[in-house]
């Protein structure tokens, strides 16, 4: 038993996610970690990304990068979205806004929301980890610097956490599977912080919500990220070309 399954994208938080998810499976956190004592055997590191129709084919290139560097076996689900679209991150007709336009931290839910995106990622990780037996889905989420999307909030977490309890046989059985959620109260400052500290592979990862060859530096995604780095005061070994303005 045993086994952590991680919800990875191949940008930024879901790649630190990894990470820590990472150093449990290896039972790097465990008792005795520190002090030489026999370390407990590694369990199962699985990372699943899902292929929904992005605009672009990057992060999903990107996420293959980072499973492999952390020798996580790599799922790849893909979902057709644009059977309902209504995002601008799955609707080529809805443009991704850029700096000048709407502000980052706009108290509207951004046309870059994914309609029920972590609803169902989260449900179709619950159900993989259920089938192969695996103990824990980490997701990261946070809702400090989230750009308003409102599947990224504790409450939403908490809700799927009762779906694990009532809606899967583990659940009713008495041991559910649980739901990780290390960067639900990091900034995004905070988060690089730990990616740096805990070594996670920053240069590998895509955050720009266009496919360029080079990130525009100027969408939120690029926006946020840049503002991470910078408060971190970590250079971005990824930057924008040109950098946001
Ligand atoms: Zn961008």
């Amino acid at each position: 038993m045993g086994g952590h399954l991680v919800i990875l994208s191949g940008g930024l938080d879901s790649t630190v996610c990894l990470a820590l998810a990472a150093e449990q499976a290896r039972g790097l956190e465990g008792p005795g970690a520190q002090d030489g004592a026999a370390q407990p055997q590694s369990t199962p590191l699985v990372a699943v990304t899902f292929d929904y129709g992005q605009r672009h084919r990057v992060e999903i290139a990107r996420a293959q990068l980072v499973a492999r560097h952390y020798g996580a076996s790599h799922v790849i689900v893909a979902l057709d979205t644009a059977a309902w679209g209504g995002s601008a991150l799955t609707d080529l007709a809805i443009p991704v806004p850029h700096a000048g336009g709407a502000p980052v931290r706009d108290p509207g839910i951004p046309v870059t929301y994914v309609p029920a995106r972590n609803t169902i990622f989260l449900a179709v990780a619950l159900g993989i980890a259920e089938a192969r037996g695996l103990d824990a889905v980490w997701i990261g989420v946070n809702a400090v610097d989230y750009s308003g999307y409102p599947d990224c909030r504790p409450e939403f977490v908490e809700a799927m956490r009762q779906v694990a309890r009532t809606g899967q046989r583990r659940g009713v059985e008495g041991d559910p599977i649980a739901i990780e959620t290390p960067l639900i109260a990091a900034s995004k400052a905070d988060i690089v912080r730990l990616g740096s500290a805990h070594g996670a592979p920053l240069h590998l990862t895509w955050s720009c919500y266009e496919g360029g060859a080079a990130p525009c530096g100027t969408c939120d995604a690029c926006v946020l990220r840049h503002r991470g780095f910078t408060e971190a005061g970590v250079p971005d070994p990824a930057p924008a070309a040109g950098g946001p303005t």
